[in-house]
């Protein structure tokens, strides 16, 4: 096998896994976990049995747990990309004389990155608390189509206001949950949605900027070479002139860890660059991930009651309003940035 078949092979492995992530995130059944289960019930057979309960004991800790392996999984992704950047493209960009102002953005953007995913990491997603649950349940009224008055969450044993949702990995309810994001180890929530927006766009900005930095020396590196005007004998001693694939294979050979590295950061950027998209779309219509999930599939039991069943008590749905919680555009970001708090009781 030659190297531009294998080098189609890994593009086209890339380039579906990136459409199969963004297809099937967040969702509970999807072909991931119908392959795993399928994979995992045909080799059990000839699999030790401690090696099953160590990787069933793996899985656990990492996706059933609070665990702070992403965390330093993404710090050690980000410290490979910038120590390769540093090492050998801001050298080879300084030589082709890019500014030193150009260069100093990603390190910027980087610090900027840093202070907002800590602030993922530590900020209070909104728990709700016996001590605050009274006033929260105030926060959001019930659509009674997602969210209903009363009903108490059977782990927390408190009521579950509005928009809430219980997080099974931290063991908490959380106001206005979104979901629960393993790479910041924290649930996203009414606290913290803010800074998880601003944490997807730097992180995008980051990548977007050490990938055009790093294209831009590779497209130097071959005018310079001239390699687009060269030609090649081939396997019948014809001269050939050289195209776009053999540039590619020239820039593989001469700058292997360069490419691999823009390979990964351009891979990075278009499937954060489509659930950053996702999640701007879900802020400016105010809905969480798990509002968005859940409506989905729905099936108003008002309008299509099971057969045999009683009637349902509360007032019917307005099904005319399908995002029940906007405000408007300019509402809907101000509760993003300051989130709404409980109305407090007026003293007498
Ligand atoms: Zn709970
Ligand atoms: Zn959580």
């Amino acid at each position: 096998m030659d190297f531009l078949t294998l080098f189609g092979i890994y593009v086209a492995v890339v380039l579906t896994c990136i459409f199969l992530v963004c297809k099937y995130s967040g969702q509970q059944h999807n072909p991931f976990t119908t392959l795993l289960s399928y994979v995992t019930k045909v080799v059990a057979p000839v699999t030790p049995q401690w090696l099953q309960r160590f990787s069933r004991w793996i899985f656990h800790r990492l996706f059933h747990q609070r665990s702070n392996f992403f965390i330093y999984l993404h710090l050690f992704l980000e410290g490979a990309v910038y120590a390769e950047f540093t090492y050998e493209v801001f050298g080879f960009c300084r030589e082709m004389d890019t500014t030193l102002t150009s260069l100093s953005v990603p390190y910027v953007l980087l610090v900027i990155k840093t202070f907002f995913f800590y602030l993922c990491i530590n900020t209070d997603p909104g728990t709700v608390t016996q001590k605050k649950v009274s006033s929260l349940i105030h926060v959001y009224p019930y659509d009674r189509r997602l969210f209903h008055p009363g009903v108490s969450c059977e782990t927390c044993r408190l009521v579950k206001p509005a928009r809430s949702k219980h997080c099974r990995l931290c063991n908490r309810c959380v106001q206005r949950f979104d979901h629960h994001c393993v790479w910041v180890n924290n649930c996203v929530g009414a606290g913290n949605t803010r800074y998880f927006l601003l944490y997807l766009l730097s992180v995008c900005a980051m990548a977007l900027d050490v990938a055009l930095l790093t294209g831009d020396m590779l497209l130097h590196a071959v005018l310079r070479s001239g390699l687009l005007r060269a030609s090649y004998m081939d396997a019948y001693g014809q001269q050939q002139p050289t195209g776009p694939l053999f540039v590619v294979q020239h820039l593989f050979m001469t700058f292997p860890r360069i490419v691999f590295m823009l390979g990964f950061v351009i891979f990075v950027f278009f499937l954060l660059a489509g659930y950053t998209l996702f999640h701007s779309f879900l802020a400016v219509v105010n809905q969480t991930s798990n509002e968005w999930y859940k409506s989905r599939g729905f099936v108003c039991r008002h309008c299509h009651p099971a057969p045999g069943a009683d009637d349902l008590c509360g007032p019917v749905p307005d099904h005319s309003k399908r995002f029940y919680y906007s405000r408007g555009l300019l509402g809907n970001l101000r509760e993003i940035f300051f989130p709404p708090q409980a109305p407090q009781k007026k003293a007498n």
